[in-house]
């Protein structure tokens, strides 16, 4: 028998308590962050021999460290993309981690993977790739990127021709900051075409015959966006699926924060194309209502990535053995030992069903359509573009871009909203101007209202 720790079950009682005051309140603080040096000054030493006790910590957490957050799930924080976990998806969390679940291999988490395959499912699905199609659950859409453009890199370097050159892949400017991060990580050149407007076929091929001829051999990729983080976009998927197939290219589709929209009929058509995909990336902790991180490589043909990812050791071998009666997720991506993150995805959908997320993001999506009329209908606004997703880019008619910065900083002094500006490329210059990217459904038209009116 374990003794009963009194401590542990009064620390544990005190987490529980708090877990669900943050979780149950509807009108929380939406914090700020403060300096460093500020909040060392108010906590002061933490890490010390004997240490300062839980209880302790916790009060410094609770009084000065979790007001220094700005926490993504406020339904007046629209900036960049915002999130909002389920609380099934949450509490899941917390059983994730008290779990220990080491998530590479068949035979140490079984469970866990089951679950989050049964997931993985129903957003290969989505997708309508084909039979054979699958995936696993990431730290992110980063690590999704690069874990399918290393798994098409390593294809195309079976041909020995190849195995001495770097990789080139072409993709929008409209493609997410993470497609050049990553394409620094796997070392391979990129082209970007010139507009943030939907990436079509023609224009791929346009991009095409301006590579010089050692260009056009080393060229192994296209990325296309499905729903441009910016303006929530989605490239022209059929006709760029087309050219891919001509070409002999891996076609990857970057939906880390569109994906979640696949679910919803009213855009679905949108993403025609999509089953065309080598590889798909989409993130659960941006529109699947899952908390960080959670983010989800998508796979044509799993035994690619597997050929690209698998790793290879002696202390391994005995995972393999046991474990090749299952699924093993670190063969499919760049991580060995992870989270099973797709865990609380799992439960919340187990939870709630799946047309409850098609309804949450249908309300997204709706809530973009209503700050677009409301932007139409107010004297000194004007839309940038019309709402594409959850996306909304619109501007306050004579603002230069410093109002827009003084704005966003007063309303978030205040603690009132999260608005954030950004710029848009309309030819060949860049127009300031605000941005609203919908994802929480408890936002609400009043909510949009107030935060339009504070523009004056
Ligand atoms: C957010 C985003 C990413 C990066 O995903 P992380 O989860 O932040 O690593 C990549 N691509 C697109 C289109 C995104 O919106």
């Amino acid at each position: 028998m374990h003794k009963i720790d009194i401590e542990l079950v009064e620390m544990t009682l005190d987490v529980m308590k708090y877990v669900i005051g943050r979780v149950s309140a509807t009108e929380h603080k939406i914090g700020k962050p403060r300096k460093s040096e500020e909040l060392k000054a108010a906590v002061g030493e933490t890490i010390t021999e004997k240490g300062v006790g839980g209880e302790y910590a916790f009060n410094l957490w609770k009084e000065h460290l979790a007001t220094a957050n700005v926490p993504v799930d406020h339904p007046r924080n629209l900036a960049f993309v915002p999130a909002s976990p389920t609380k099934a998806a949450i509490m899941f969390d917390l059983i994730t981690s008290a779990s220990s679940i080491h998530g590479a291999y068949w035979m140490e988490g079984a469970g866990g993977i089951f679950c989050e395959n049964e997931a993985m499912k129903w957003m290969v699905s989505l997708t309508g790739l084909p039979e054979g199609a699958f995936g696993v659950f990431t730290s992110g859409g980063t690590a999704a990127n690069l874990s399918a453009i290393v798994t098409a890199r390593e294809h195309w370097r079976e041909n020995p021709e190849y195995q001495r050159e770097k990789g080139l892949i072409i993709t929008s400017i409209g493609a997410h900051s993470s497609v050049k991060a990553m394409a620094k990580v796997a070392d391979v050149d990129i082209v970007m075409v010139d507009s943030e407007e939907h990436l079509t076929g023609d224009a791929l091929k346009e991009a095409i015959a301006t590579l010089t001829a050692h260009q056009r051999k080393c060229l192994f990729a296209v990325v296309a966006t499905g729903g441009t983080t910016n303006a929530g976009i989605i490239d022209d998927l059929e006709s760029v699926s087309k050219v891919c197939e001509d070409e002999n290219l891996w076609f990857h589709v970057d939906a880390a924060y569109g994906g979640g929209a696949l679910v919803a009929d009213s855009v679905r058509h949108l993403f025609n194309g999509i089953e065309k995909a080598d590889s798909i990336t989409i993130d659960p902790h941006k529109w699947m209502f899952s908390p960080y991180d959670c983010g989800a490589v998508i796979y044509r043909n799993m035994e690619l990535a597997k050929n690209a990812h698998s790793q290879q050791g002696s202390y391994l071998e005995i995972f393999k053995d046991e474990g090749a009666h299952g699924f093993n997720p670190t063969d499919y991506q760049i991580q060995l030992t992870r989270r099973v993150r797709g865990l609380p995805l799992w439960f919340s959908l187990a939870t709630h069903g799946t047309d409850r997320y098609k309804e949450a993001v249908e309300r997204g999506l709706e809530l973009a359509q209503i700050a677009g009329r409301l932007i139409e209908a107010h004297p000194n606004l004007e839309l940038v573009r019309e709402p594409s997703l959850s996306c909304v880019l619109y501007r306050r008619i004579g603002w230069q871009p410093e109002d827009y910065t003084h704005w966003t900083y007063e309303n978030h002094e205040k603690g009132f909203a999260l608005v954030t500006p950004t710029k848009w490329k309309n030819g060949d210059t860049y127009e300031t101007c605000s941005r609203f990217c919908f994802i929480n459904p408890d936002t609400t038209e009043r909510d949009i209202e107030m935060i339009l009116e504070s523009m004056v």
